[in-house]
């Protein structure tokens, strides 16, 4: 036996436990234990049984992750092996699923002849999120088992399924109330007094609704369109199809053949980028990890307008007691019935408890007294985007707040510096910029001025966490990281649009290519009377900044977006399906003819590469002026703030798969045409192309 497994017979029934915390990784110290646990039961004639089982918490999370990219991954036996060696165990097998069950750990309890679980288990086949499809025989038993519909559902969205569900599927078949242990033996003494043998999975066929032809045609047509570039989804169903219609073996050899396609593609390789990427957001190099924290139970947020209201939920969500503030009791009486009516609806969904909200509730405390946030651990300023209304709040605050409270502003554009400067205490200020909805996006840029305190910053990035937000570093800049490059791909599509591509086929390019939805459509969503705000200010500051002034031209009709009912689109709200509207096309149509634009006919592939290489070109200066400390932090910006897909690792990491010499020749190209003198590719860009090397090392 290894240290990781350990070995037992109880009343004639071996039980082999897996014990390799925190989730029972199946590495290279657990599996030899359980392929000897398998070997000692099947040679010991007084075993009639055998129960694999691991903790209360967990079966078995799959893969270690610790040892991904590491010689352990090949230490014998291979996942597989033990799956054979399951399926050639002469008497009953038995999972006792606590906890979960996923990804090798699901397949390691389908190689089991029979399972059984706890009431709170879940189990699920969760590869897709990495890009990879089950590569330990799951697509083969999985459909095996639950059917080609379900097994596919399954494993191309990549969620689990409760006990209970499980159940209803075959998937488990008793769920065990009380002691796991106690449930699994009484379950395999009653197989072994009914004279039940093994039950392999392998010898099952697979449930089809309808011909296999027929239905496998529609599923691929299903999937592929959720999917979009995405592979692995459409390689499941691959999978599944040769489960239903092949000998297993073969089914077998298929599924570790596209496993190795995937494990070796861009997409795979790109989530596995942005897996490590989130665990390393944290690490700031100059600020050891042991750096003490300040303490945080109490909060306190000023102004009660989107942000403010957002912010105080995610405070009383990790339960952080917070007042909010505003400047007349009426508008925190807006605000406050506002943050009411978001968690009612949550709660009519189903997705919150009604004593929950009500807690929560509780610990948001409404005011229109700057005063009362005086002993607040931290505050976070959310009022107007005005330099002299942030300044004057934070002369305030300077004033009223403790000693060593944490004084942090939302600021989008504004200097941090200048915002800390008329404190006496800029070591203890710092920016917290949340996206919005702040309550649901997940990313928070933590805005480092030049003397926020190193103990400060720390503090910000696990408060982040705590909020469960994925809290990026920024340097102090024009639109910190994400709003800053967020300008140009912007700029990128009003050009597109002067030149000839419609709105639509733009967003469509984009959305086709991955985006959550195209940068028009994200126009019409934020607003575009914002957009035009920051335009009006740049043309006053930046005199030769290019920019379309098409988008003005949208404005100057009232048509800010969704929230007028038009823009980019029109919109039968409440419905907010943007409909191509011709009057946005005469708009434009009159722009161009002004401007003596000449319009020609744009391929997906120039629209894709003029916007996500207008992120590219400005991540490089962003990166080069340490405004990021890494390139995967900038993906992560672009994964979390603005639906950037997953399975393109983020702007920079896809530069790197497409080979930054190609990006540079690109951004060549796009100097000689339209609005050309935009695009100077960053010193960066230029020296590791020129070098052969990627932003990512
Ligand atoms: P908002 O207009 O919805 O809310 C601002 C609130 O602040 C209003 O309720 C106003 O009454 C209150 N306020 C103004 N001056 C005040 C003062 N002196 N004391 C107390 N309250 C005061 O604006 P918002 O969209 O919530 O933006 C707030 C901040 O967050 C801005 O700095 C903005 O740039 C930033 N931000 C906004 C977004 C977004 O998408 N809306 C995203 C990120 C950051």
């Amino acid at each position: 036996m290894s240290e990781a497994a350990s070995y037992s017979v109880r009343d004639g029934i071996a039980v082999v436990t897996l014990d390799n915390p925190p989730v029972n990784g199946l590495g290279s110290v657990l599996r030899p234990g359980i392929m000897a646990g398998i070997q000692k039961a099947a040679g010991d004639p007084a075993v009639k049984a055998l129960v694999l089982i691991g903790s209360a918490k967990a079966f078995s999370g799959g893969a270690d992750i610790r040892e991904f990219n590491t010689p352990k991954m090949l230490v014998p036996p291979s996942l597989p092996e033990i799956n054979d060696a399951q399926d050639g165990f002469p008497k009953p097998m038995i999972a006792a699923i606590g906890g979960f069950a996923l990804g090798g750990g699901l397949e390691l309890a389908l190689g089991c002849h029979y399972r059984v679980a706890l009431p709170k288990s879940q189990l699920g086949l969760p590869e897709v999120k990495l890009g990879l499809l089950p590569g330990s025989g799951g697509t083969q038993r999985l459909p095996r088992v639950v059917g080609a519909q379900k097994g596919i559902e399954m494993m191309t969205t990549g969620n689990p399924v409760a006990a209970e569900s499980a159940l209803k599927l075959g998937l488990v078949d008793e769920i065990v109330q009380g002691d796991l242990l106690e449930g699994a033996l009484a379950f395999a003494r009653k197989l072994v007094s009914e004279k039940k043998g093994p039950r392999r999975i392998r010898d099952m066929t697979v449930k089809v609704e309808g011909g296999p032809k027929q239905f496998f045609a529609a599923a691929r047509a299903e999937v592929g369109k959720r999917a979009r570039g995405f592979p692995a989804p459409l390689e499941i169903v691959a999978c599944v199809e040769a489960a239903a219609t092949k000998p297993f073996d073969e089914g077998r050899k298929e599924e570790r053949r596209r496993f190795q396609t995937l494990v070796e593609g861009n997409e795979s390789m790109a989530l596995r980028h942005m897996f490590f990427a989130e665990r390393q957001t944290s690490k700031i190099p100059d600020v050891p990890d042991d750096t003490p924290l300040r303490k945080i139970a109490s909060a306190a947020v000023i102004g009660a307008g989107t942000m403010g209201g957002g912010i105080a939920m995610n405070f009383a969500n990790a339960g952080i007691p917070v007042s909010i503030m505003d400047m007349t009791q009426d508008a925190v009486d807006k605000g406050v019935a506002k943050i009411k009516a978001n968690y009612a609806a949550t709660v009519s969904k189903g997705r919150l408890k009604q004593d929950e909200m009500d807690k929560r509730m509780a610990l948001i405390k409404p005011t229109a007294k700057l005063e009362d946030a005086r002993d607040a651990d931290i505050v976070v300023e959310a009022v107007f985007e005005r330099m002299d209304v942030k300044q004057e709040t934070f002369r305030k605050l300077d004033a009223i707040m403790k000693p060593g409270a944490i004084l942090a502003t939302n600021t989008s554009t504004l200097d941090v510096d200048a915002i800390a400067a008329v404190t006496r205490r800029p070591q203890d200020v710092i920016g917290t910029h949340f996206f919005s909805p702040a309550n649901v996006m997940r990313l928070l840029e933590v805005v480092r001025g030049k003397r926020t305190a190193k103990d400060v910053l720390a503090t910000t990035m696990k408060l982040g966490k705590t909020l469960k937000k994925v809290p990026v570093v920024s340097g102090v800049c024009d639109g910190f990281i994400g709003n800053r490059m967020v300008e140009k791909y912007g700029q990128q599509s009003l050009f597109l649009v002067d030149e000839g591509c419609s709105p639509q086929h733009v967003d469509a390019a984009a959305y086709q290519w991955g985006m959550a939805m195209g940068p028009l459509t994200m126009g019409d969503m934020a607003g575009l009377d914002i957009g035009w705000e920051i335009r009006k200010r740049r043309y006053q500051e930046r005199p030769n900044f290019k920019y379309s002034k098409v988008a003005d031209r949208i404005c100057e009709q009232g048509r800010y977006g969704q929230k007028t009912g038009k823009g980019w689109y029109k919109y039968n709200l409440p419905d907010r399906k943007p409909i191509p509207d011709p009057e946005v096309d005469k708009i434009i149509s009159q722009y161009r003819a002004e401007n003596k634009i000449q319009t020609r006919a744009i391929s997906d592939e120039e629209i894709v590469e003029r916007l996500i290489y207008a992120l590219v070109n400005e991540g490089a200066y962003i990166l080069e002026e340490g405004i990021a400390l890494r390139a995967s932090d900038i993906d992560m910006v672009y994964l979390t703030g603005y639906g950037f897909p997953a399975y393109r690792g983020g702007p920079m990491f896809y530069a790197d798969t497409v080979g930054l010499d190609k990006v540079l020749a690109s951004i060549e190209k796009f100097q000689q045409g339209y609005m050309g003198e935009v695009w100077k590719p960053a010193p960066l860009l230029v020296k590791l192309a020129k070098a052969g090397k990627r932003f990512n090392g």
